[in-house]
């Protein structure tokens, strides 16, 4: 019998299964053969805008997407790095074979971890309420984690040639409803794709713009030393869609399989692919094509922005279209695939089932996209799960302090009418929620776990490190000196101090990077710190005026959205409208929060329910 078993190894499931095995519990994963634990089908890459964030995330939470990063990364870039940093993001470049075969030895060397090798076809639960899952023997689970990604009833498409499977080359999953009688899935299935993958060798590399790699972003695991390169680095390159590629997509409307209606899923708005584009965007011709190596010792090349399900012919012409792209040789063409989804208004914020406790649902199968916000929900369940197992309180992130939180709160919030990605703009308080400060935001959190690994060890000193400091700015005062200002802003200008003021004032100073002066300040006093402790104080210290100001209006938004609602009597009072009962009893909101964020709520009904009427 297993306490926690996981049906798919991909990015959630390894999550889920690593977390949970931190509770020393009996854990298992049931996930299908020939398909490597953690693996990539889609771009080779983690991290991004509003994703490195989630990676960091799960890094302090103790999972396991920022250690496999870090090992396979091969090229390191900050996204948004002309902005502030509150939308600076990490990306890596990662060799997706590295990527999985790290994880195979991670997951393989924890001895409470079974990885089985089947495909499930059937799930049941038997009267003593145990869950009963049948491969090619039957398993039996006290709680059961269901990542199965795009693999439900899953269907590829390239022009008009269609097969069964849940990616290239691999099986299909059945569908839930086989799975589970009673678990609801989305009326409308999802949709994502992906493009041809391009011979290495086939490229004219001279023609286009080398990105190298960048040696100052930092390592994704806090217990890796930030600037070690783990994997040898390699450059990405950058090519642009013209007038021809563009046409070519345009003049083959009637062949793909999303605009002459053999797709029915509904992709992501904000994934497209390049028909999307060339239909979206008319006028445009120039689109970026980010030419991004798969791995060192792989031969393919992932053209990034131009993923396709036109025929292979038309893939050909409008790949060729390309500067630099002109002998490029497809080893795998573009697909898209559909595949069922969970309705999520039926998961609690553990990522439970409402009707089926000890069933939990995490990473593609709930409607997301992407590799970070599966492995983000992983987390959350595999710790949810473990911590009922435990008869512990449950592990719920807020959104005000976490993009898993925000992630997780829009999800069990509505019905998703298209797959969900993450991007900064979904937080209201994204000046907080920030890279640097991932450790002070998840600490807590992690703590209230109750463990005790070298990650809490490491963050419980870093946590208390970080006050200490942040007294020390308040408390030291800077004397006007230009010699010492000069020396503080690490871009040889200088600017009289008006005043005498404290290191935290100074900081603040629009002109300095507070990294810098921070760093400056110390060497002065000859104190020597953990780089990534004076990036967190500095940082912090230059958004300190914004988020003080927004502080006490968060912390009543706060209360209130935190505030434990009844919805089965609000869906009942005669105080509220017929469509906003239909609306609550559908989707069931615990808290303020969710309530809020359910589509067609009127003012009228928060307000009752604010004032606690209800
Ligand atoms: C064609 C394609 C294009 C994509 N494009 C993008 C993109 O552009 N951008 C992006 O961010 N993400 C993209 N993705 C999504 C990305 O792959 C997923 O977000 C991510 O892998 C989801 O992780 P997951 O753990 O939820 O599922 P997966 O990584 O898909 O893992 C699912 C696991 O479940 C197992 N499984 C399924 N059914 C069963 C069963 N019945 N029994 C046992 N095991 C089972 C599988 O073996 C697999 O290991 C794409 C995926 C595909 C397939």
């Amino acid at each position: 019998m297993f306490d926690v078993l996981i049906i798919g190894g991909g990015h959630a499931g390894i999550e889920a299964a690593y977390i949970s095995s931190q509770f020393n519990l009996r854990v298992g994963i049931i996930t299908m053969p020939g398909i490597g634990l953690g693996s990539a089908p889609c771009n080779p890459s983690v991290g991004g805008v509003g994703k490195g964030q989630v990676v960091r995330e799960i890094d302090a939470l103790g999972g396991l997407m920022g250690i496999l990063a870090d090992k396979a990364g091969i090229q390191f870039r900050t996204l948004n790095e002309s902005k502030g940093f509150a939308v600076q993001s990490s990306r890596v470049q990662i060799d997706k074979e590295l990527y999985s075969q790290e994880a195979e030895t991670l997951i393989s060397s924890v001895p409470n971890i079974e990885v089985i090798r089947e495909k499930v076809e059937k799930v049941s639960k038997n009267e003593d309420g145990f869950f009963e899952v049948l491969g090619k023997s039957l398993y039996t689970t006290k709680k059961l984690v269901v990542t199965v990604g795009t693999f439900l009833n899953g269907r590829l498409h390239t022009g008009s040639d269609q097969t069964s499977g849940g990616r290239v080359g691999c099986d299909k999953s059945v569908g839930l409803s086989e799975l589970f009688s009673e678990v609801k899935t989305c009326p409308n299935r999802f949709k994502t794709g992906t493009p041809p993958r391009l011979h290495k060798d086939s490229i004219d590399y001279s023609l286009l713009e080398e990105q190298p790699s960048d040696p100052s972003v930092r390592n994704f695991h806090c217990m890796h030393k930030p600037l070690e390169r783990l994997a040898p680095q390699v450059s990405c390159y950058l090519a642009r869609t013209n007038e021809l590629t563009m046409q070519v997509i345009r003049d083959n409307r009637e062949r793909s399989p999303m605009f002459n209606g053999q797709i029915k899923a509904v992709g992501a708005r904000y994934c497209p692919s390049i028909e999307d584009k060339a239909f979206r965007y008319p006028e445009k011709h120039v689109h970026h094509v980010f030419i991004e190596p798969e791995g060192l010792s792989l031969e393919t090349v992932y053209p990034s922005g131009i993923s396709s399900s036109l025929p292979q012919e038309v893939q050909d012409e409008y790949v060729r279209s390309i500067t630099g792209l002109e002998r490029a040789k497809i080893e795998v063409y573009g697909y898209a695939v559909e595949y069922d989804v969970v309705d999520t208004t039926f998961l609690r914020m553990t990522l439970e089932h409402f009707s089926i406790p000890g069933l939990y649902f995490a990473g593609q199968v709930n409607g997301t996209s992407g590799y970070e916000e599966a492995a983000g929900q992983g987390l959350i369940a595999g710790a949810n799960a473990s911590l009922s197992v435990l008869g512990k309180e449950p592990l719920i992130l807020s959104r005000h302090d976490s993009y898993i939180g925000v992630m997780i709160e829009d999800l069990t919030s509505n019905t998703r009418d298209e797959p969900y990605r993450l991007f900064t703009a979904r937080s209201e308080n994204r000046l907080y929620i920030r890279e640097d400060n991932t450790i002070l935001r998840m600490c807590p959190y992690r703590t209230a776990l109750g463990l005790t690994l070298p990650l809490d060890h490491y963050q419980a000193q870093f946590y208390s490190s970080y006050f200490i400091l942040n007294d020390f700015c308040d408390v030291t005062m800077i004397p006007e000196s230009s010699f010492i200002l000069r020396e503080m802003s690490g871009v040889g200008e200088s600017q009289q101090l008006v005043k005498r003021m404290s290191v935290s004032e100074l900081l603040r100073q629009a002109w300095l990077n507070p990294i810098t002066a921070l760093s400056r300040v110390l060497e002065s006093f000859g104190i020597s710190l953990d780089i990534d402790l004076v990036r967190t104080v500095a940082i912090s210290k230059k958004y300190d005026g914004y988020i003080k100001r927004s502080e006490d209006h968060l912390e009543k938004v706060k209360k209130l959205d935190g505030m434990i609602i009844n919805w089965e009597k609000i869906s009942t009072s005669p105080n509220v409208s017929f469509e906003c009962r239909q609306r609550i009893s559908r989707i069931r909101p615990e808290t303020f929060g969710q309530l809020k964020l359910i589509e067609g709520i009127r003012p009228a009904t928060l307000a009752v329910v604010a004032a606690r009427a209800l």
